[in-house]
């Protein structure tokens, strides 16, 4: 039993009076989608009420209504999140954050820009593009919203040369979960001004505050860029080239790995064979896609030419240059549809985001293999080998659900264990949402743990923002 109030027909009044009717939503005007996530499997919890702001000062009237009758509040962007992280685990007040679409405005001077939490990654992307500039965090699921993207760090595909979104954030408004507002950071390029409360607001997941606004940085946009795809006999030499090719100095962009099973799968769901599934009659058991991105043709020839050595090094079959727009086109979004594609034909999955050193990787992935052959698991497997990022998904199309889950426990526990051993963290970059506090636990130790908890209480201490997330274990 939880200890929190549900939202009475006069709460509901004040709660309308705020974001108006036709941004009030309640009972069956809920869309089902606002009980889950992108993985239904963690399960489903409706909110008694749905709220689509559109100001931070909306969200601050609304916290403080939630913080007055001790009313759960959870924070939504897209809902493409992977770990259960915005789902209303104690029911309450969801916060929409779709409506806060709008990109404020571009200061070229200090290169950065000005955005709502709910403008979303494909927009900012694109608009920046436009502006000559680029916005390097670049997580598979373009509809995702900024806002989601800082609270949960995502990373992404660039992140091996730029770094993840948490390198991106110089400032931001923040609501309390007293309803407060607040800001952090500055346009400015470094800081030693005392704790950083703007790093500890990145990656929170809605769990310390709410993010309304943020000043983004920016670069400037390569002007050539090329894509390679080196096909190998195995992981074990395919994921051999990666440490080489970043000893080579050669800085790609990314370092995307791919597996046999999963380039079948996205060859079948996209209807066009991108990645070779064979070379000369032989079977490709691994690849990788690696980008290069420059100032001039010369400076990427040059690189190329390295990465062919590195390939003939290692055992690839062959480098394959990604040289049309159309091919280029085709691949990345082949490379983007890997998880779209596996869900369209599987009818059980469940993930691990695990990051672990990258010299571990194949070791990791053939470890997990053997368990998932052990208990009958189909596993697949993609990632960012560049970072060390490995997304590996339990499938099953056959079994009962509550069998799969039994299963995948036994599979999740050994491999997270085995991912504690060497030295790699339970998410890489999906975050921990209600869906890995378990393996979180475990990894960081209690004094770790208890201190995220202590935090939790400073910020939160009657526990109203996103319970039962992260590091709290309030709704169970
Ligand atoms: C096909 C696919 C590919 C993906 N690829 C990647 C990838 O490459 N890299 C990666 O990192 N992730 C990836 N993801 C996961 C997901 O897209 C990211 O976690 C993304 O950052 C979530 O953004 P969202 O707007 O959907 O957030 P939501 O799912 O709505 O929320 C995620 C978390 O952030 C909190 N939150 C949302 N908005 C705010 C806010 N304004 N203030 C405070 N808290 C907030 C929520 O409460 C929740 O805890 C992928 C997902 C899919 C479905």
């Amino acid at each position: 039993m939880s200890s929190y109030n549900k939202v009475t027909p006069q709460i509901a009044d004040q709660l309308k009076a705020v974001v108006g009717e036709k941004r009030f939503f309640e009972g069956e005007a809920i869309k089902p989608e606002y009980s889950h996530d992108e993985m239904p499997i963690y399960g489903k919890y409706f909110p008694e009420v749905v709220c689509e702001a559109e100001t931070t000062e909306e969200i601050s009237e609304i916290v403080k209504i939630c913080a007055a009758n001790k009313i759960p509040v959870v924070p939504r962007g897209a809902g493409t999140g992977l770990v259960g992280g915005c789902v209303p685990l104690n029911g309450g007040v969801i916060i929409s954050t779709r409506r806060m679409d709008k990109i404020l405005g571009y200061d070229m001077d200090n290169l950065v820009v000005h955005v709502q939490c709910g403008v979303l990654l494909q927009d900012l992307a694109a608009d920046a593009l436009d502006h000559g500039l680029m916005y390097p965090p670049d997580p598979g699921e373009k509809t995702s919203t900024l806002g989601g993207n800082v609270s949960t760090n995502a990373g992404g595909m660039k992140a091996v040369k730029y770094g993840v979104t948490r390198d991106y954030v110089l400032a931001m408004t923040v609501v309390l979960p007293s309803g407060e507002i607040m800001k952090l950071g500055k346009t400015v390029c470094k800081t030693s001004s005392g704790y950083s409360l703007l790093h500890l607001m990145i990656g929170s997941e809605g769990t310390l505050g709410i993010i309304t606004e943020m000043t983004l940085k920016l670069i400037p946009k390569p002007i050539v860029d090329v894509s390679l795809i080196l096909p190998f006999p195995d992981i074990a030499s395919c994921i051999s080239a990666v440490p080489k090719i970043k000893l080579a100095n050669l800085d790609p962009q990314s370092i995307e790995f791919m597996d046999a099973d999963i380039v079948k799968s996205s060859a079948a769901f996209t209807g066009n064979s991108v990645f070779p599934q064979e070379v000369n009659g032989e079977p490709v058991g691994a690849s990788i896609l690696v980008t290069f991105v420059g100032n001039s043709e010369d400076e990427l020839d040059l690189k190329m030419e390295k990465l062919a050595e590195v390939a003939e090094e290692t055992g690839a079959f062959d480098v394959l240059v990604v040289d049309t727009p159309t091919l280029k086109k085709d691949v990345w979004a082949a490379r983007s549809s890997f998880l779209t594609a596996i869900e369209a034909d599987t009818k059980l999955l469940d993930e691990m985001d695990v990051v672990v050193p990258v010299n571990r990787i194949a070791e990791f992935l053939l470890f997990t293999r053997e368990l998932g052959d052990k208990h009958d698991i189909y596993m697949r497997n993609f990632g960012h080998a560049g970072d060390g990022n490995l997304h590996i998904y339990c499938c099953s199309n056959d079994l009962e659900e509550e069998e799969f889950l039994r299963r995948v426990k036994i599979i999740m526990d050994a491999s997270y264990a085995k991912c504690v051993e060497f030295e790699g963290q339970v998410s890489g970059e999906h975050a921990i949402g209600h869906a890995k506090k378990y393996y979180l636990k475990e990894s960081v130790g209690d004094t770790a743990f208890n201190l995220m908890q202590e935090i939790k209480k400073v910020f939160d201490p009657d526990m109203i923002l996103n319970p039962g997330k992260v590091c709290t274990y309030i709704c169970e």
